[in-house]
């Protein structure tokens, strides 16, 4: 089989037959002739297939090294399509350091359809064997998380979830299938939101799925096409372009993050730096069993009060005050106001997203001038 770089540029993405083009058209379209009633070259609708989608759904579950790829509007989207598979009465087991976002959906749109949500601390085994029960419907994991980069152990997921019958599912936003593939660990679906490190420039909003087995891709498939919240064929093109340099970027961040953990983890201003590849991270071995190497996400605690914290960010010049991640730039983000502000503040203080924790996006710029601004903005603290 082609390495993960040949695939990231060529699987879905053969010269396209009618004329040529070396890169995958734009189709932009809503609808297809066709010969006859019924009778048509394989496309009818737009919201049911396009072929620029199509080319970004095959590349992104070949490197998930999934059978099956679907390409949403969102990361939000994504999620919702799969929470779309269960019933009233469901419950569901999730990591409960997730994503802002996907706590919002969770608690504020599904609970009301009457599903179950179990939010537990799934970076700990023996809670993961607990908590999943016989009712179990669906185990929701993130790894690493937004923001404290817990690690949660895979496989102890996967045979847990088999044991009890119930689908596993992964966000694999914050490690990308360059790092880490969840579904060789043998989870059934892997979701992310493309807006980050797929995409990786920071100019599109969207998400995916991938699944390995063909009954479940066309459920998820019927109820991509009932929902609707599918991507335009342009973003579908930009998320495209975007993966083609996924695993040099991905180098790079790891690289440049890597740097700038160690960097920090010795500042006097810095009380925590979490960085799966550091040491001194409590899940490093798990780090180094599921993962071949991280992003360039980095979470740190300074040792200051929201003041201070406040004076680094506005000190910064090249990290940008910013929400999101992923893209080429470098951004950094205070959690507790601006991604994670759709956790009540008891949960917030539950897990740890203080008035300190700084979230870095780390890019890939030169790692000199990176290191520089962040040790010029930390004299402000
Ligand atoms: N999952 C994770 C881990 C995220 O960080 C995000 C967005 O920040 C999402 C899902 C939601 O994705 P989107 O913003 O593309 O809807």
């Amino acid at each position: 089989m082609m390495k993960f770089n040949t695939r990231a540029i060529h699987v879905g993405q053969s010269p396209e037959p009618g004329t040529g083009s070396v890169v995958v058209p734009v189709f932009q379209t809503s609808t297809f002739a066709q010969e006859s009633p019924g009778k048509d070259k394989g496309y009818d609708y737009a919201r049911t297939r396009n072929p620029t989608r199509e080319a970004l759904e095959s590349c992104v579950a070949s490197l998930e090294s999934g059978k099956h790829g679907l390409a949403f509007a969102s990361g939000m989207a994504a999620e919702d399509a799969i929470l779309h598979l269960l019933r009233q009465g469901d419950e569901v087991v999730c990591t409960d350091d997730v994503y802002g976002g996907t706590y919002r959906l969770f608690e504020r749109i599904f609970k009301k359809q009457g599903l179950h949500f179990k939010w537990v601390d799934s970076s700990s085994s023996e809670v993961i064997e607990s908590e999943i029960t016989e009712r179990t419907k669906m185990v929701w994991i993130e790894t690493p998380t937004n923001p404290l980069l817990k690690l949660t152990d895979l496989e102890v997921v996967v045979t847990r979830a088999r044991q009890v019958g119930a689908l596993s599912v992964v966000d694999n936003t914050f490690a990308t299938p360059y790092f880490q593939r969840p579904i060789e660990l043998g989870v059934d679906i892997v979701l992310h939101s493309t807006t980050k490190y797929i995409g990786g420039h920071s100019d599109v909003v969207g998400g995916v799925v991938v699944v390995n087995d063909s009954k479940l891709y066309k459920r998820l498939a019927f109820i991509q096409n009932s929902v609707g919240g599918v991507p335009g064929p342009w973003d579908a093109w930009l998320v495209l372009r975007g993966i083609k340099t996924l695993g040099i970027r991905m180098e790079r961040h790891f690289k440049n993050a890597l740097a700038a953990a160690q960097i920090l983890q010795d500042h006097p201003k810095v009380r925590l730096v979490i960085y799966p590849w550091l040491p001194s991270h409590p899940q490093y071995e798990l780090a180094r069993k599921q993962m071949t190497g991280m992003s360039g996400m980095i979470s740190i605690y300074l040792d200051t009060d929201l003041n201070g914290t406040k004076r680094f960010l506005e000190s910064v010049r090249l990290f940008t005050l910013a929400e999101s991640l992923g893209g080429v730039e470098s951004l950094v983000e205070h959690p507790a106001i601006m991604t994670h502000a759709s956790l009540p503040p008891e949960v917030r203080e539950k897990l740890g997203i203080d008035d300190a924790l700084v979230r870095l996006s780390v890019g890939i710029e030169d790692s000199g001038d990176l290191l520089d601004d962040l040790n010029k903005a930390l004299k402000k603290v």
